[in-house]
């Protein structure tokens, strides 16, 4: 296996800096000349599981510098060897942050301490699937098996989860379902919470916490919801049975150009509103579509699967907004598969790019978009595209790229977090709609959150980690 790089997202040897003087010429800043990475002074493993994969953490890495290094970083084989960490932890006082990929983007896998040492917990090496049950369709997965380690063994199979994040490559099924996360698919089962049917962890008192096989259940708090989201700060997840489904071809793929983005999104809401529902469905503004597709214009990327999707109809709607390109998904998935490389060299070229995504009904979305783009677009370009769409709201996703303050990025980062986080609870928004919480969105949750919740959420905690060993700082102090 080739070794994942201690800085940015790809693997040692591998090209950084494609197209650094086209990227220049067309944002009119950053430097084709690339800043190379400072020479690694510590333990390449330590080193690599010092931080997630924010643009805080790439560009402390490319710097070597590493304000949470672990202790140590330990590998269990197995649930046992899960448990069998977590005893060290307690017998040498040592906090425990949970790893799967390490993909996180608001600082949710940072090892810091508040006990005698830091220990990294990699799940990397549960990264098997159990078993299948093809007569419910669901499998069972260990928690530290990445996207394509689950797809390739599922394939056996003939099944597939069809989660399919951004990060897809590196991220874990342990992390999505600790951090909530969504796959690309625009409507229908987003998040991975509609496809875990039960989930089995272990806490840092040694129990473990299994949640019954079940389709649905009406039987009080769902014991897999308070796991779902619980961001390593109650248990380590080891295993979840997932439900899958025969792999399905794509059925039908347009692209709609539109003038304006307004207009996009009065057509993704009738959309959604009409009963249909696209497995594709992501609306770029002409600036992001410039940046990374070599479009021109507003773009919704449609896609279909299954022989009862409604394709007559979404292309006599799309034809009254725009013009639509039919069989042009392709552009799309590899754009999107190549945009954490593209962050790494626009980081090296002193470039400032960050994301942030949220939520809303329809009512509220215009306004908060243009709020949030007045309140950070003066620091450079504020792109937003709709990532997700529902009946009764949508979820807009943003990207910074502004000339990095080189040696001053930190603050000039939280000053933009700050702005656009306020910007977005103002407008009636979630401080996240699918990138967690960790420690960079505390302030926000915790304004966003009913205090009662905070209160049993706190109580959980205390009843399942009571010496606050996993992941302090996150979600909860
Ligand atoms: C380029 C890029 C693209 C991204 N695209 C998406 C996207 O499309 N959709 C999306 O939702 N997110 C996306 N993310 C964010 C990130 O990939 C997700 O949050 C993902 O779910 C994290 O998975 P991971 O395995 O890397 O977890 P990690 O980053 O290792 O951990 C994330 C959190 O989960 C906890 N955790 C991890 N494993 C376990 C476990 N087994 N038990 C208990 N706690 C655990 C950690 O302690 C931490 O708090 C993206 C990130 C990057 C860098």
């Amino acid at each position: 296996m080739p070794r994942r790089r201690h800085w940015g997202w790809g693997f040692e040897g591998e090209p950084v800096g494609e197209g650094a003087a086209e990227l220049a010429a067309h944002l009119g800043f950053g430097s084709a000349e690339l800043e190379q990475p400072a020479p690694l002074r510590v333990d390449p493993d330590r080193a690599l599981h010092a931080h997630g994969a924010s643009y805080l953490d790439v560009v402390r890495a490319l710097r070597g510098d590493f304000p949470h290094l672990p202790d140590v970083v330990v590998r269990p084989d197995d649930e046992p060897g899960v448990l069998a960490a977590l005893e060290r932890a307690d017998a040498e006082n040592l906090t425990v942050t949970p790893y799967g990929g390490g993909t996180s983007v608001v600082g949710g896998v940072d090892p810091v301490s508040r006990h005698d040492g830091a220990m990294s917990l990699d799940l990397g090496r549960l990264d098997r699937v159990l078993e299948v049950d093809p007569v419910s369709r669901a499998a069972r997965i260990q928690a530290g098996a990445t996207g394509p380690r689950i797809e390739a063994q599922l394939a056996e199979h003939g099944m597939t989860l069809r989660f399919y994040p951004q990060s897809f490559e590196r991220s874990t099924l342990g992390g999505w379902i600790a951090t909530r996360a969504a796959g690309h698919f625009a409507t229908g089962p987003t998040h991975i919470d509609d496809l875990v049917e039960s989930v089995r962890a272990v806490t840092p008192r040694g129990e473990v916490w299994e949640s019954r096989r079940l389709p649905a259940s009406g039987a009080g708090p769902s014991p897999d919801r308070l796991l779902l989201g619980s961001e390593g700060t109650l248990a380590v997840i080891t295993e979840a049975w997932v439900r899958v489904r025969p792999r399905e071809v794509p059925r039908w793929s347009a692209r709609v150009e539109l003038d304006e983005l307004s207009a996009g999104l009065e057509l993704v809401r009738e959309i959604v509103q009409s009963g249909m529902r696209p497995s594709n469905c992501r609306l770029v503004e002409a600036r992001e579509a410039q940046l990374t597709l070599s479009a021109d214009r507003t773009t919704l990327h449609l896609g279909f699967e299954g022989s009862s999707e409604p394709v007559e109809q979404a292309r006599a709607l799309c034809a009254r907004y725009g013009d639509v390109l039919e069989g042009a998904g392709g552009a799309w998935r590899d754009a999107f598969l190549r945009a954490p490389y593209l962050r790494d060299t626009l980081v090296s070229m002193g470039v400032l790019t960050e994301t942030f995504e949220t939520a809303a009904t329809w009512d509220r979305l215009p306004g908060l978009i243009e709020a949030v783009q007045a309140a950070v677009g003066w620091v450079g370009m504020v792109y937003c595209r709709i990532t997700h769409a529902y009946p009764d709201g949508a979820a807009p996703y943003f990207t910074v790229v502004a000339p990095a303050r080189r040696g001053d990025e930190e603050a000039q980062w939280a000053e933009i977090k700050r702005l656009a986080s306020e910007a977005v609870l103002a407008g009636g928004g979630t401080i996240t709609h699918h990138h967690a919480v960790g420690r960079d969105h505390r302030r926000w949750y915790d304004l966003q959150r009913p205090a009662p919740f905070a209160a049993a959420l706190r109580a959980a905690k205390a009843a399942v980690d009571p010496d606050g060993r996993l992941n302090p700082g996150v979600l909860l102090d």
